[in-house]
C-alpha cells in the first residue's frame, strides 16, 4: 500500500526517501516526535534538517517551563517511542550519551541521578 518515495529536502536539497519500507517497517520520521503536522515539514525535510527544526521547536518549549511546569509537560503524553533520536533525545559527548532534555520531560519525572539536562530541578 505505502511505497518509498524519493523526495528532495526543501532547505538543503538533499534527496532522501520518504514512506514505509515493503518490509513493514515505519518511515523514519516514526521516530520523531509528532510535534509537526507531518504533511507541512516532514514531507519536505531530510531527516538531517528535521532533526535541526525539531531540536529548535523543543528548545522553544523547554524554554517555556519552570521545573514546577515540567512536571506537567506535553511531552509525557505523547505516544511513546522506542528509538531514541540523536539530536532529538540526546547527544554525543566524548562517544558517551548526553540525555536532553526532551528525553527527561517525556519520562514526566526526575531520576534524581542528576542528569545535566533535567528539567525538573
Ligand atoms: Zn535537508
Amino acid at each position: 500500500m505505502n511505497s518509498i518515495k524519493v523526495k528532495n529536502c526543501s532547505t538543503c536539497g538533499t534527496p532522501f526517501n520518504c514512506g514505509d519500507t515493503p518490509e513493514g517497517s515505519k518511515c523514519w520520521c516514526n521516530n520523531f516526535p509528532p510535534i509537526f503536522t507531518p504533511s507541512e515539514v516532514v514531507d519536505c525535510l531530510c531527516s538531517s534538517c528535521f532533526t535541526t527544526a525539531c531540536s529548535i521547536k523543543i528548545d522553544e518549549y523547554v524554554a517555556t517551563l519552570s521545573s514546577e511546569t515540567a512536571m506537567d509537560n506535553k511531552a509525557k503524553d505523547l505516544p511513546k517511542t522506542t528509538n531514541l533520536v540523536e539530536g532529538i533525545d540526546y547527544y554525543l559527548e566524548n562517544g558517551n550519551y548526553v540525555f536532553k532534555a526532551w528525553f527527561h520531560l517525556k519520562r514526566g519525572h526526575c531520576c534524581t541521578n542528576g542528569c545535566r539536562h533535567c528539567p525538573y530541578k
